[in-house]
């Protein structure tokens, strides 16, 4: 039967202070934890645990290690740069007792130097390349956001390969862009994979509008046109690189890119650190009920497919990580989780 694979994910919030105002976003307008210290991270990866994930995605907005709330808390906790704070976290979620989980850093670029310090401990960046149509930097979408260009993001996926760092990307659907540009992002990151081999995915995501964001009353693209992105870009990334619908709260639009040929629909988030989503373990289930009867079988992957771990390109302690987390669940399934914690 014809698997249908998603990423159980953990999403912990760093904080949502952000230096840009893209159109669309809602992370920024609820109000922004501080960064938590060791501690408390370590407290949230036991409620991941519980919910059963693979994935814990670090977030924060962008462009951010220089403000000044931003420093006197990293200083605070005794770290030298923002990056610094970044790496005792990846190391804490790394480190942690039990379940294996993989974290990602959903930060937005890293310079150089800084990456690759991090590199190391880093299995994997989210940075979306969200558009490769830069007239919406002169629309509501990525007016207050240039560091959202196209050849701003391609660089910054570009610094990633160099190092060898594994990247999440993809494009937002519906946010203004011409349909063109599908494809011309997918063909820029086929050319990246090409030269760096280091795209894990990427994911195509339906804009859902959001209340008190400045495309609020933007119309949400059509279930045809989210589809036509989805055929679009396999067109030109089937059997390089993962090609994912991550479609949020738009269980609709399952079945029709499933039927257009998508077989993995990225980070699925049960959580973050601000709220349980009740609700959705049940809608998942329902999704596989729904595939079941079409033939296909819902099932849950690790973070790092796509041939990373033959290629070569990850370190040592991500490698053993994901050795972990493969023998983990192999035991879960074939023992029950107490052996799995006896295990590890
Ligand atoms: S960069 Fe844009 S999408 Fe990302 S958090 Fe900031 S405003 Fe939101």
């Amino acid at each position: 039967m014809p698997v249908i694979k998603y990423v159980p994910t953990f999403e912990l919030v760093l904080t949502r202070r952000c230096a840009y105002e893209c159109g669309y976003c809602n992370f920024t307008n609820r109000p922004s934890p501080l960064p938590p210290s060791r501690k408390v991270v370590r407290r949230l990866l036991r409620l991941a645990k519980h919910l059963d994930v693979n994935q814990v995605t670090l977030a924060a907005g962008e462009g951010i290690a220089d403000l000044p709330e931003i420093v006197r808390v990293y200083r605070y906790y005794g770290f030298s740069s923002w990056a610094e704070y970044l790496a005792d976290t990846l190391r804490t979620v790394m480190d942690s007792d039990g379940r294996p989980l993989v974290p990602v850093l959903d930060v937005g670029a890293i310079g150089f130097v800084e990456l690759q310090k991090l590199r190391g401990i880093l299995p994997a960046m989210r940075l979306m390349l969200e558009s490769a149509d830069d007239r919406l930097l002169y629309r509501a979408a990525h007016r207050n956001a240039p560091h959202k260009s196209f050849a701003a993001r391609l660089r910054a996926i570009e610094t990633a390969g160099r190092l060898g760092v594994p990247v999440i990307t993809g494009i937002l659907v519906g946010i203004g862009e011409h349909p063109s540009t599908w494809m011309k992002a997918a063909e820029a990151v086929a050319k990246m994979h090409e030269k760096y081999h280091n795209i894990q995915e990427f994911v195509l995501v339906p804009f859902a509008p959001s209340p008190r964001t400045p495309m609020e009353l933007h119309s949400p693209p059509s279930r045809e046109t989210f589809v036509q992105a989805c055929m679009d870009v396999r067109n030109v990334l089937d059997g390089k690189v993962i090609v994912s619908a991550e479609v949020g709260g738009r269980l609709d639009f399952v079945a029709p890119a499933v039927r257009a040929g998508i077989r993995d629909l990225g980070e699925i988030r049960f959580a973050t650190s601000e709220r349980v989503d009740t609700e959705l373990a049940s809608a998942l289930a329902d999704i596989g009920e729904s595939l079941r009867e079409q033939g296909f079988k819902l099932a849950s992957r690790q973070t790092l497919v796509n041939g990373m771990r033959r290629r070569g390109i990850l370190p040592t302690e991500i490698v053993e990580l994901l050795r972990r987390q493969r023998e983990y669940q192999h035991l879960v399934r074939n023992g029950g989780e107490s052996s799995a914690t006896t295990a590890s």
